[in-house]
């Protein structure tokens, strides 16, 4: 669908009505938030595409802005990764933005609220704090400490500050309503004592702020327009905007926080948390490994930016959680790889051919055709010769008619090259097809014109020259979770649902024209998937990840098992 033609989202809607009453478009700003405590996941490429997508349509700045109030879980490693998968995914930010930037300023207004009466210190523990918090439909009850002075909360809180006090020792209040009905508004912390050093800050602070505190302050000092979230953050817009009353100035742009739903995908985990557990427990080797739900790990399957952003596109957004089913990801992966790469054959689960009427020690090249998407480009040569590879799925002894490869008895057309047929067959002691001795017919070259070489006959086979094969590693993935929702089944946890055989690593035997390909390249691998060079290929050795194959296979799989 493009840009125009599809009907606008409830958020497009939201901004359309704001511009409606008066805003003025010039001041629309939007932001992308991450916490630097992981690395991206496709759930987050919903938020990205949704967040610089409105960028793009109303002409826009989006900044990104990391949400880095917490150093016990954030890293600049971090910082990093998140940077180059925005990017990646071909998103410009207006401005790169700290929400550690804002602490003198946050801790500023914080000190106003003390003035106003509306926060103060309190001492006590956060488990005699959680015994006070009462339950929804019974109040809170107050802590001893809600009505210590100002001069007294100023002190306090300036010592909290200056490092005069142990962790848990103090906390800064917002001062609302134990009673409220929301249980956020009853006198949520503002700021908590951490002896940590900050990735950016470094030791100049020893008390951070929360969340609540920090994110719709940080919007403000942004003049973000539209403060966009996931729908877990719906009752904090109640205290969001109850920080905002406390610092708000009329004269500027009043951030609103509006909320979409969080985007899961099948058969895998999208969250940070979670994620780094498999990074930790070593079930996966790294974030960018090929079977992780991160942007990173995606990008190094093969995955591309545009096949990303279609998909996002197409799931758009929606006002309830739902589970995204992942042969979508892989319908848009196989979409747009079909049109950009070229196509080279390999053959990953050899058997032995010999031609035994194609005279011994002779070579040919013959010319193959890129791709036939794309006539611009080209051509190459493989190269042909007695004895071949092609798929031991490819050849049975006996088959019905519907077999459509080859038979004993029956004849296929090597792709780009002549008509064989097979005449026999050898076996090992325990029954498996060791080889196939075909004979060819030697007018029926591909492309050369004659009557023979347009025959049809119902098989093309892919198949390499056994002397002429470049080995290479082939990493062929799976599904990380055997169940489509491993994180939302009762009293299980997600890493029971850890699929064993989520790679299998085998020797794949490709065309020679692969030799110099780079590290990130793409393939189509005919008549098997989408393959691409990954970083841990040498001089010595080629490495192939799988990205997808050529069908849905799994939708198989499900039903006969
Ligand atoms: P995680 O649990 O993976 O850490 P998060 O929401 O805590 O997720 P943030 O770094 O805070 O991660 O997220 C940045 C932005 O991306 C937020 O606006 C968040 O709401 C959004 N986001 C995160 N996960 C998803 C998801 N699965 N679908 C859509 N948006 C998401
Ligand atoms: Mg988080």
């Amino acid at each position: 669908m493009s840009e125009t033609s599809r009907s606008l989202n409830f958020i497009e809607q939201i901004i359309e009505e704001d511009l409606e009453k008066g805003f003025a478009k010039k001041d629309l700003r939007f932001r992308f938030p991450p916490e630097p405590n992981g690395y991206l996941h496709i759930g987050h490429a919903s938020s990205i595409c949704l967040n610089f997508g409105l960028g793009l349509r109303y002409d826009a700045p989006v900044n990104l802005r990391f949400d880095d109030t917490n150093p016990a879980k954030e890293e600049q490693e971090f910082v990093d990764a998140i940077k180059k998968d925005v990017e990646w995914l071909g998103f410009n930010w207006d401005t790169e933005r700290y929400a550690s930037d804002y602490f003198q300023q946050l801790y500023d207004w914080a000190k106003k609220l003390i003035k106003d009466d509306k926060a103060y210190v309190d001492s006590q523990s956060s488990e005699e704090m959680a015994k006070q918090k009462g339950t929804p439909t019974e109040a809170g009850v107050a802590s001893p400490y809600r009505n210590r002075s100002v001069e007294e909360n100023l002190k306090l809180f300036e010592g909290m500050k200056n490092g005069e006090f142990d962790e848990g020792t103090h906390v800064l209040r917002a001062k609302i309503d134990m009673a409220s009905d929301n249980m956020l508004m009853r006198d949520p912390i503002m700021y908590r004592i951490l002896h940590r050093a900050h990735h950016r800050t470094n030791t100049d602070w020893c008390i951070y702020p929360m969340y609540d505190w920090t994110h719709g302050e940080s919007d403000y000092i942004e003049q973000v327009s539209h403060s966009l979230c996931t729908l877990e953050f719906l009752p904090h817009r109640e205290l969001y905007d109850w920080f905002l009353d406390q610092v708000y100035d009329s004269s500027k742009i009043r951030p609103k926080q509006r909320e979409f739903a969080r985007r899961n995908l099948s058969h895998t985990v999208v969250s940070k948390r979670k994620l780094a557990q498999l990074v930790e427990n070593n079930v996966v080797n790294g974030w960018d490994d090929p079977r992780m739900s991160t942007i990173s790990g995606l990008r190094r399957r093969g995955y591309t930016p545009e096949s990303l952003r279609n998909f996002a596109d197409t799931i758009g957004i929606a006002k309830r959680d739902n589970l995204i089913d992942v042969s979508l990801l892989e319908f848009h992966i196989r979409e747009h790889l079909n049109k950009v790469t070229p196509r080279v054959m390999g053959v990953l689960k050899p058997l032995k051919l010999v031609i035994t009427n194609y005279p011994d020690g002779q070579e040919e090249w013959l010319e193959a055709e890129n791709s036939p998407e794309d006539e611009s480009a080209g051509s190459r040569e493989v190269p042909f010769s007695r004895e071949l590879y092609i798929e031991q799925e490819d050849f049975k002894e006996e088959a019905n008619k519907k077999f459509f490869r080859l038979k004993l008895g029956g004849e296929v057309r090597l792709k780009n090259g002549y008509i064989i047929k097979a005449e026999s067959c050898t076996k090992d002691t325990d029954g498996n097809i060791t080889e196939v001795q075909c004979t060819y017919d030697p007018k029926s070259k591909s492309g050369s014109g004659t009557a023979e070489s347009l025959r049809r006959v119902k098989g093309t086979l892919h198949w390499v020259s056994i002397a002429h094969a470049l080995t290479a590693e082939v990493r062929l993935y799976d599904r990380l979770f055997t169940h489509e929702s491993p994180d939302t089944q009762k009293d299980k946890d997600f890493m029971e649902f850890i699929n064993p055989n989520s790679l299998e690593v085998i020797t794949g035997f490709l065309e020679p024209s692969l030799k110099n390909a780079k590290v990130g390249e793409r393939f189509q691998f005919q008549r098997i998937g989408y393959f691409c060079v990954d970083k841990d290929s040498t001089d010595e050795k080629l490495v192939f990840n799988r990205t997808v194959g050529l069908r849905d296979s799994w939708a198989k799989i499900q039903q006969s098992s």
